[in-house]
Order: structure tokens, then sequence, then C-alpha cells
């Protein structure tokens, strides 16, 4: 029976790697009929963020990645850590340091002198009962007592057979002097009572599994599968995707607008491939074709223009209903909703713009002139398009027939403005743009005239009428 942990620390918000790695356990557990666990590892309480913990779930849970088991807090079973502590303590296994951080830090100075690598130099670890005895008031730490010779290995599900050499390891610590585990310790413990039979998570941890593997060894536990998978990469391809690259938490990636199957999906690809080329797939298609043999262990890139691309495609395929719902909270932000009329004018436009957003964010200011007369006019359209003042008599010109004719539709209005447009004799385009700038202050958006139809005839003449003002040249 298959069981996947997500095992965040609480250190800050869920950044969009996590993600990734709850999704992949998420596809694992249920493509196999398994169970997903959430578990926190929140020991380390100097590096704790309270809002951290909310964050992560919230991110979860608007993803649609919800848990079977847990959440379960380590900070509740540090008893649970201490009696393992104690057990590798009995039989050997580990030994108590009771060095202080001045020595440490001495210690690690004496080897940056000297230019070898900076580790704990075992000064604690062939203490006599005697003397452990005599030092018993002491502060102290559990330390791993690794063994000296030999070589520890494991066989990881994406990149093979690692192995390294005993002597390059470190004695760490694994209970530290406030009683709590270090991650090390409570992972191990964990993974193993939890039941968890896979463990895939980012691959900067490849270089602690083999102090994992001993552990495992030491308390005679079967160890899991392990699975690391790559990191995501900056657009650039050079490093880790971080903040100076743009958004990088699943919450401020909702802010932004993009939708949670959007994002999913985006994610899913970054180390996935469904086969076939496709691009497309939904979260159930995902659990159906999700297979770690097609996870890939090298880095992809987090390329910001293809999850915007996506998410429009996820946008054009939502019913006109359900886009009005999830556009409204950004309207209301954006302050553009404030009545009923309000509301039901954004249900008028939707049609209007479902293929032209690309993030949810970036639509009220787009169409801000349907619900406002003091929206902005884009200056480099004015100076293109009324370069030539005469431009405004035939704006009044094009408001006079709209005025006079008796029917005011989107055909209708394109006759006249084509008609208009022969008589004077330029081309439609010559007058399309100029008056889109007078209704809209925009060069961009939905065709002129369905636009225009929505607008109102009574905003429409008013708009045209005043072009002259707005427009101050
Ligand atoms: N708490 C660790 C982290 O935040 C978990 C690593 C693991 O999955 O073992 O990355």
């Amino acid at each position: 029976m298959v069981k996947v942990r997500f095992a965040p620390s609480p250190t800050g918000y869920l950044h969009v790697g996590g993600a990734r790695t709850a999704l992949y356990n998420y596809l694992f557990a249920k493509s196999n009929g398994g169970t997903f666990l959430l578990r926190i590892e929140d020991t380390d309480r100097s590096r704790f963020v309270e809002s951290s913990v909310p964050d992560i779930m919230n991110s979860l849970k608007w993803l649609g990645l919800h848990w079977d088991e847990g959440p379960v807090f380590q900070s509740e079973r540090a008893e649970i850590y201490r009696k393992y502590a104690q057990k590798l303590l009995d039989e050997g296994r580990a030994y108590k340091c009771f060095c202080s951080a001045e020595r440490l830090a001495k210690l690690r100075e004496q080897q940056r002198a000297m230019g070898i690598k900076p580790g704990y130099d075992r000064h604690c670890r062939d203490l006599t009962p005697e003397q452990i005895k005599a030092l018993n008031d002491k502060k102290f730490v559990v330390r791993l007592k690794v063994p000296l010779e030999g070589q520890t290995s494991f066989t990881d599900a994406l990149h093979g057979k690692i192995k390294v050499q005993n002597a390059e390891l470190e004695d760490l610590i694994l209970l530290k002097s406030d009683g709590l585990p270090t991650y090390h310790l409570a992972n191990v413990v964990d993974d193993h009572l939890m039941g968890i039979t896979h463990v895939m998570r980012a691959d900067e941890w490849i270089p602690s599994t083999p102090y994992h593997i001993l552990l495992y060894q030491f308390f005679g536990w079967e160890p899991p599968v392990f699975v690391h998978l790559p990191v995501i990469l900056a657009p650039d391809g050079k490093g880790k995707l971080s903040k100076r690259h743009g958004a990088t938490s699943v919450l401020e990636f909702r802010k932004l607008g993009i939708l949670p199957d959007a994002l999913l999906n985006f994610l899913a690809l970054l180390g996935w491939s469904p086969g076939e080329d496709r691009e497309i797939v939904s979260l159930p298609e995902m659990v159906r074709l999700f297979n770690l043999k097609k996870v890939g262990k090298r880095g992809s890139i987090f390329d910001f223009n293809k999850l915007y691309w996506m998410n429009s495609v996820y946008i054009k395929g939502k019913s006109d209903d359900e886009l009005f719902a999830l556009s409204l909270p950004f309207f209301k932000d954006y302050g553009l909703i404030k009545s009923e009329t309000d509301e039901a004018m954004l249900k008028r436009i939707i049609p209007l713009f479902k293929t032209r957003i690309r993030t949810l964010s970036e639509f009220p200011p787009f169409a801000d002139y349907f619900f406002r007369e003091d929206f902005t006019v884009e200056e480099k359209g004015v100076n293109k398009h009324f370069k030539d003042t005469a431009v405004f008599d035939t704006l009044l010109n094009v408001k006079n027939q709209i005025e006079r004719a008796p029917k005011f539709d989107a055909q209708t209005i394109e006759d006249i403005i084509r008609q208009t447009a022969e008589h004077t004799g330029v081309k439609a385009a010559k007058l399309i743009h100029p008056i889109r700038i007078a209704l809209t202050g925009k060069t961009v958006g939905p065709g002129l005239f369905e636009l225009m139809e929505v607008l109102g005839k009574d905003i429409v003449l008013a708009r045209l009428a005043n072009a002259r003002e707005r427009i101050r040249l």
C-alpha cells in the first residue's frame, strides 16, 4: 500500500517548488490508490514563522491538493523522538556531546584558518561513562555515531545508486539541547512510524539521505524508496527560481489571477511529461497518467510566459458564469464594482474579454472604462492617432450619425463607421483607432462595435462629444 507525505518546514510561504513536490506526492498516491499525508516539520523553533502553517494549508487547499491524513505537527511529538534518541544512545549508535557553542565556534574558526572543511571534531565521541557522569549537569546534544569506515549507499528511483564514503560524513546532531529533534531524526522516525513507502522530495536533500540510511540501519528498519526531484530553475536557466525572478509563492499567483487548475497543470509539467506532447492536462487526467518513469532528473525552467499562456487557455475554458464568479473579487478589489448595476455590467463584458485576458488581475484595469468615466488614456495611442486634429470633427460626425440611427447594435454601428470612412475618403482603421481611444482610452481591447453596443448609446455619444476635452493635446 503506497503512502507518501508532504513534509514542509513552516519557515515561510509555500513556494511553487514546494507545491510541485506536494503535487507529485499527491499524484503518486492517487495513481496508486495510496494515501497522502501532510506533516508539518516544525521542530526548529528558531526558524518557525507563525503565518506559515496557514499559508501552506491554504495554498494546498486552493490548489485542490487535499490530504488524506494529518496535518501532523512534529512539535507535538517531542517525547517520541527523545525515546528513539535514547535508544540509539543505549545501543552505542549515538553519543552525548557537551561541547559549548564557544568551543564549536572556535573550532570552526581554526578549521577555516587551516583551510579544512568545517565540521565537528568528535571531541565527545569517546568519553568514558565516568567522564559523562562528571559532566551530567551540563547541557548536551545527541550526535549520530557515524561509522568511521565503510560506505553508505541507497538507490534513488530517479538518480540510481548513490554512494558515499562514511569518512566523508559528520557526526551530526540528532537531538538539540532544548530536547527537540533535528530534522534528520524526526523525519526518519516519522517516515517509519507513519508507514511512508516513498519519500519524494527536492534533490537538495540528497546529501542528507546517507545519514537517514544510517539511521534506518541503526534502528533496524526498512528504508522507504527515495525519489529526489529536480529543482525548478530560474527563467534564465541559471540557478534556482527565487523571489528576484518574480512571484514564487502559491498565494502570490492567486493574487495575480492565475487559476489553480492552470498553476497545477503548469507545475506538473515542470519535470514530468504526460506523453504525446500533451500540454493541457486536468488533475484527474494527471492522476490517470502519472508515472515516475516519466519524471526527469534534470531541472526544468520556470517560464512565466508559458504559465500566462496556460492560464489564458484555462480562462477560455471556463463558462461565462464561472468566469464571472472568478473575476468578481478582482473587480471589487480594484474598486470598480460598487452596485448591482456594476455586477450586471461585468456579466455582460465577460464574453468580450474571455479570449483576451491572460490573468484575472489584468482584467479590471483592461476594462475600467465600462465602470467609470475617469479611465486613463494611453498617451502613445493619442500621439499616434490624434496627430491630425481634424479627427475630432470626424468623431463628432460619427456621433451625429449614431444619434440619428434608429438602432444601436454592433452591426448598425459598424455600418455607420464604415460609411463615414468611405464618405470622408479614409480607411475604416483610420477611424476605428481614434474612436476606440476616445471611448476606452486604450489602443487594444475587444471588438470595437461589440464593446460600443455594451457601453450603451448614451455613454458612447457623451464620450464622442467630449473627446476633445478628454484627449487634451
Ligand atoms: N521539512 C523538510 C523540508 O521542508 C522536508 C524534507 C523531506 O521531505 O524529507 O524540505
